[in-house]
């Protein structure tokens, strides 16, 4: 009898527990509600402990990359193996590292450089010693810009000294070693040791000099000394590596919902070299693992969930960009919205939304649910310095979420993004915005205008010739606007 009654009252409760994991409807509160702090906390805490065992980083092309694409995976494909669908998607990028760069002035001074992606290498272990040849400066045109600036310049065997600005570092140094140079000291146009990175290139591989950019005061003072005919000589040494690497972008959708009818997230799961990319994007990274968490325990929504953790984002918007520019037309207008969460947690954060004329509906939960939580909503410009840059190109509605870098996060892009670079706060209230509008379109997609599809692709033989090129032009512009060419 008691046995009996033990029983009944279990197969009661194993059915209705079974009955409310089938029927659980997903709604956005349910999904608010999910998000903690502690558990956000807990996924930030392996990412940076990955990056801890692997160098202190979790960049593209680095073991601390792979390590956490298995991090992602043992979420996505093992755990949540029931209710997603999970694929990695394979490609390879030019992974570049300059591991050393110096320049030694004339009295054997050690000056402060800095060295841009793509740079040669010089021969090792003794780098360049040469001495200095002055070139003129044009803050019009540009300084040794053009064919004609370097006319009468025979800069062979010597170092050359070019004032930075106005055209791509990797013009000038086309030209140099056109006129016989070994190598460039670029200098800043503005005094002082802030010295932005550019890129070269990587389609330049193989074509330039080696540069190393000094401060604009150094050159100051070795300017009129060149001038009156005096000889200094300096030494050059870049050690560095440029070479194909293969890296992997993660996709996870839910296998409920109508695969027509697509709502994808997306944030970038590399970090750059220097640090453990805790804010940057650890923060988005954590957002949509925690979401995914979420939603795979409702049902009866009528939408696809997508999320994408991105590859080589900090090496110019590389994983993303390929996987929007290997969408057919068809997969492209499946995909109803794309949000992009991109450092959603830095320490003295902004709260800044940026969108797709398109953006809709979309753009405006997130507005709404920050404005409602007391935050101070700002609008930025959609300047194509993160992964929404190939589904802007696709013409797909996007909203996007930035806490800011700067003032905002003394810590972007340095060692010290770790743990400690977090405001708890604001990630929450990001991540509880973005499920709010997640939930909100996975029921419904009222107030979200239709894609806005470039021009027809080229048909017939030159089509794939059209996708490829397509491919280059667009990462070409992830690349120049992650690290400027000039
Ligand atoms: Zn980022």
């Amino acid at each position: 009898m008691q046995l009996n009654a033990w029983k009944a009252a279990s197969i009661l409760l194993f059915t209705s527990g079974w009955l409310a994991s089938a029927t659980n409807p997903l709604t956005p509160a349910k999904i608010v509600a999910d998000i903690t702090t502690d558990e956000l906390y807990r996924v930030l805490r392996s990412l940076n402990s990955i990056a801890k065992k692997n160098g202190g980083t979790r960049a593209f092309g680095t073991p601390g990359y792979k390590a956490s694409v298995d991090y992602v995976l043992e979420r996505a494909q093992t755990r949540f193996a029931t209710e997603m669908d999970t694929h990695v998607q394979n490609l390879t990028f030019t992974y570049d590292e300059t591991r050393e760069i110096k320049v030694t002035g004339p009295a054997g001074e050690n000056v402060f450089v800095v060295s841009p992606q793509y740079n040669p290498a010089t021969p090792l272990p003794g780098g360049i010693v040469a001495p200095l040849i002055n070139t003129p400066v044009n803050d019009v045109t540009g300084s040794m810009c053009l064919p004609e600036q370097w006319e009468g310049i025979d800069a062979t065997g010597k170092l050359a000294l070019v004032k930075r600005g106005i055209c791509a570092v990797s013009a000038k140094l086309k030209l140099a070693k056109a006129h016989g140079a070994l190598g460039v000291i670029l200098y800043n146009q503005t005094p002082g040791e802030v010295i932005s990175t550019p890129t070269l290139g990587a389609e330049n591989i193989g074509l330039l000099v080696p540069t190393g950019i000094i401060p604009l005061d150094v050159a100051s003072a070795w300017i009129p000394r060149l001038a009156a005919g005096e000889t200094l000589t300096v030494k050059l040494l870049v050690d560095a590596i440029a070479e194909e690497r293969e890296t992997w972008n993660v996709i996870s959708e839910t296998k409920a919902g109508d695969p027509n009818k697509v709502i994808m997230l997306g944030a970038h799961l590399d970090s750059v070299l220097a640090g453990p990319g805790i804010n940057d994007d650890g923060s988005g990274t954590a957002a949509l693992l925690e979401l995914m968490g979420s939603v795979k325990k409702y049902r009866g929504f009528p939408h696809k969930i997508r999320f994408a953790w991105w590859a080589a984002e900090e090496a110019g918007l590389i994983g993303s960009t390929y996987y929007a520019e290997h969408l057919s037309e068809a997969e492209a207008d499946k995909i109803k919205f794309y949000f992009n969460y991109d450092m959603i947690g830095s320490p003295y954060p902004i709260f800044e939304i940026s969108k797709s004329d398109n953006s809709g509906v979309g753009s405006e939960l997130l507005d709404k649910f920050l404005t409602a939580a007391g935050k101070n909503v700002t609008y930025g410009e959609f300047d194509g310095r993160s992964d929404y840059v190939g589904f802007s190109e696709l013409g797909i509605p996007i909203a996007t979420l930035f806490t800011g870098e700067g003032e905002n996060d003394p810590c972007y892009h340095q060692a010290c993004d770790n743990l400690d670079n977090i405001n708890w706060d604001a990630i929450t209230i990001n991540t509880k915005a973005a499920a709010n509008a997640l939930g909100t379109l996975a029921l419904s997609l009222d107030g979200v205008p239709a894609r806005n599809p470039p021009a027809p692709a080229l048909r017939g033989r030159s089509k794939l010739h059209h996708k490829s090129q397509s491919w280059a032009t667009v990462a070409q512009k992830g690349i120049e606007s992650k690290f400027p060419s000039v």
